[in-house]
This record gives structure tokens, sequence and C-alpha cells, in this order.
């Protein structure tokens, strides 16, 4: 049997796989994390494309880890307000940060940002940083885990994460498999300006090609996420600037006025794709390795970040009774709770997607009332939201 001298060795170093490391780290475990690329460099200047709209609980989290004081000081663009609405069925959802008792609804806040700051954190609080190395093989005993790097270090812990991405090869090498669905869609990614201010508001308007969300950024930029189907997508991301701008400002129903594009546009094929399990013996699944699911709701990150808190409170509540936290049965249970909360989400998303998009005349009819009722219900609104926001 493999002697096991670290408590947890982690694959990646994106946004999970490193708050998963200087979590655990700070919770006192002996920790390693290998990841292939060099942390990124930000600048204030070249605002990374993907930005999240990172929820109050995800930050909480960060908070805790110490990073987010550094990332709230050098960029992160509260949101107070979201507005959702259907292009063809009429009817508006409203979410007011005043109204619910809070200062901001969540952040917008750059990837490279959070993964810069993250990484320079995890020597401090004690973690090995192998980089560059990606983990290629893995070996497992009842003891625990063996993984190889390919720059030739082996790592002997308890416990393996997984939080190399949706092509993850620990989950592969642990034999676990995913299902999923290819949605044909692509969510196109750029800075824009709008003639009138975004009014700190997370926009996002329902069409029949897929939602066009706004989302507000510092400097009065909005940051966009607009899915349309494969084909569609190919056709925007060709367009020149004064094209796009116009097909973008009627897509968007001009709601900001004529939009300017800022930077270039990219575009991220879009997939729902579920991990069958979240854990393998003692290989756990996080982040995109675990689940992939539709960025309408901007919830990507955030359910990654939600693995990690509960990893984090089953280690925490197990050395509080002095008992073993990575045995079989907690971390078989941090893996069935993640995995429904994951699937719920997923599938909720896609069927938001699919009742949205829609040509059916019943789900056309449906949906303005059902955005107005939800509109119109504080309850009931309470309640989305604070599901969405973790808290
Ligand atoms: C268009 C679009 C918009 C999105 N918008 C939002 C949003 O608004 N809000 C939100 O919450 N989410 C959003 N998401 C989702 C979000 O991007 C992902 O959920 C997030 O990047 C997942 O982080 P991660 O750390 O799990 O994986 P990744 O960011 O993919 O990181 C995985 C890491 O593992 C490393 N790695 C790969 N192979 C190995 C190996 N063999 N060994 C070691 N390391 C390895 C990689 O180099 C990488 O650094 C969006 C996604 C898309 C496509």
């Amino acid at each position: 049997m493999s002697r096991a001298r670290l408590d947890a060795a982690v694959a990646g170093g994106g946004v999970v796989g490193g708050a998963c490391a200087l979590a655990l780290a700070r919770a006192g475990l002996e920790v390693a994390l290998g990841e292939p690329r060099p942390a990124p460099r930000w600048s204030a200047e070249t605002p990374d494309l993907r930005v999240y709209a990172l929820a109050p609980d995800g930050a909480g989290l960060l908070d805790r880890l110490g990073v987010w004081p550094q990332v709230r000081a050098a960029r992160a663009q509260p949101y107070r307000r979201m507005r959702v609405w259907d292009a063809a069925g009429g009817g508006e959802l409203t979410f007011d940060a005043g109204a619910l008792g809070r200062g901001e609804l969540g952040w917008i806040v750059e990837n490279d940002l959070l993964v810069e700051r993250l990484r320079a954190a995890l020597p401090a609080a004690g973690v090995r940083v192998h980089c560059p190395a990606r983990v290629e093989a893995m070996e497992e005993d009842a003891a625990g885990v063996r993984l190889r790097l390919d720059d030739g270090t082996r790592l002997d812990a308890r416990v393996a994460v997984a939080a190399d991405g949706a092509a993850s090869d620990l989950r592969r090498l642990a034999g676990i498999g995913v299902d999923a669905h290819d949605y044909a869609q692509r969510g196109i990614v750029a800075f824009v300006d709008g003639e009138r201010p975004h009014e700190d508001t997370a926009w996002q308007r329902f069409l029949p090609s897929g939602p066009l969300a706004f989302l507000p950024f510092a400097g009065g930029h909005s940051s966009i996420v607009w899915t349309l189907p494969d084909d569609e997508a190919a056709r925007v991301l060709a367009l020149d600037d004064a094209a796009f701008a116009v097909a973008l400002t009627d897509a968007f129903a001009a709601r900001l006025g004529r939009v300017r594009p800022l930077s270039p546009r990219v575009a991220f094929p879009l997939r729902r794709q579920l991990a069958r399990q979240q854990a393998a013996g003692r290989v756990l699944v996080l982040g995109d390795a675990a689940h992939v699911v539709h960025p309408l709701a901007g919830q990507g990150v955030n359910l990654g970040l939600r693995d990690v808190a509960a990893l984090l409170a089953e280690v925490e509540a197990a050395r509080a009774r002095r008992a073993d936290w990575s045995a079989p049965h907690r971390l078989a249970r941090w893996a069935r709770t993640r995995r429904s909360d994951n699937a719920l989400a997923a599938h909720a998303f896609e069927g938001i997607n699919r009742l949205f998009s829609s040509p059916v005349p019943a789900a056309v009819l449906a949906r303005g009332p059902l955005l107005g009722l939800a509109g119109r219900l504080p309850p009931l609104q309470r309640a989305l939201w604070r599901h969405a926001a973790g808290v």
C-alpha cells in the first residue's frame, strides 16, 4: 500500500482548483497542486474576456480565503439589479438589491484576476505548486492515491481532487464517465459600450436564438454573452465591427442605445456535461470537471465554488470531532449532495433555455406571464434570488 504523505493532491489551478487547494491548506491539510499553465498575468488595461457573475456565497468563500479584498481592490464591478425579459412573450423579471436588503446582488469579476490572486496565495498557505506539470497517471489503493505528473513528480495523497476542467484527465483516469449534450450553440463574449449607462444592472433578453446578456463592467463598459446557434454564431463572428454593432443593438432592442464594440469577439461552444459521479474511491471531482452548464444563469464557476465550500465544511466538521475527514462515507456524502445540486442546476438551466427558445405558441404564451408572475410576487422573487445567490 502506498503511504499517504499529502492529505490532498489537486489537479488543476483554475478558479476551482486554486480555491480548493487554498481552502484545504487553510484548514490545516498538507496540499499539493499540479497545473500545466503558468499563472495568468492580469492587467487592468487589457481586461480578460472571460468574466463571471460571482454570487455572494462565492465571494464569501474567497473572502474567508483572504483573496477577495485584493480582487475587489483590483477590479470587481458590483451589480445591483437584474432585468430579464423575453423578446417574444413579453413580461419582465427584475431583481433589485435594495428590495432584497443588500448592497449588491453579486460582482462581475475577470477569470484571470481571480486565478492570478488565488495562485499567488498558494505558496504562503503551504501549498506545494508543481507548474508546469500535468497529471498523466494515477494509481489507487485503500490508503490513498498516487498521481504521476509529466515533470516526473509523484504525489502520494489520501485524496486526489480533479479540478482540471471540462476535459479532465484525472476524471478519466479515475474511470468516471460523463453524460453530455451538445447545445449546438456558442456563447459569444466581448466588451462593448452602450450610449446609455448600464445602471449597475445585469440585463438578459431571451431571443428565439438564445439569451443575450449584458453584464455591467468597470468604466461604464458592458461584457456581453450572446448565445446563438453554431451557424448564426459563425456569421456574427465574421461581421465587421460596424455590422456587429448594428446586429447587437438590434438583438438587445437598443436597451442601452446604440452599441459600440470595444474588444475582439471570442466564442465558446456550449454544452451540458455532468460527471456520472463526483467521487470514485479517493478521487473527488469538482468544478467544470464535474459539471458544465449553460451560461445563461451565470452559475458555472459559482457551482464549482459551492463544491469547494461543501468540501471545506466536511473537512472542518470532521476535524472538529477529531474524525477522519477522508473517511469513505464522508467523501461519498459530499459527492452525493454536490452531484444532486449540480444536476438539478444543469437541467434547470437547460429547461429555461429550451422554454425561452421554443417557437411553440404555448411556450411563447406561457413565458411572459411566467416572468411577470415571478416579478410580481416578492416572496417568489426572493426565493429565486436566494437560490441563485447561495445565501
Ligand atoms: C461563454 C461562457 C460564459 C461563462 N460565463 C460564466 C459566468 O458568468 N459565471 C460563471 O460562474 N461561470 C461562467 N462560465 C463558466 C466558467 O467559465 C467555468 O465554470 C469555470 O472556468 C470553471 O472553472 P474550473 O476551475 O472548474 O475549470 P477551468 O477554468 O477549466 O480550469 C481547469 C484547470 O485545469 C488545468 N488542467 C487541465 N488538464 C490538467 C491536467 N491533466 N493536470 C493538471 N491540470 C490540468 C487547466 O490548465 C486549467 O487551468 C462561462 C463559460 C462560458 C463558456
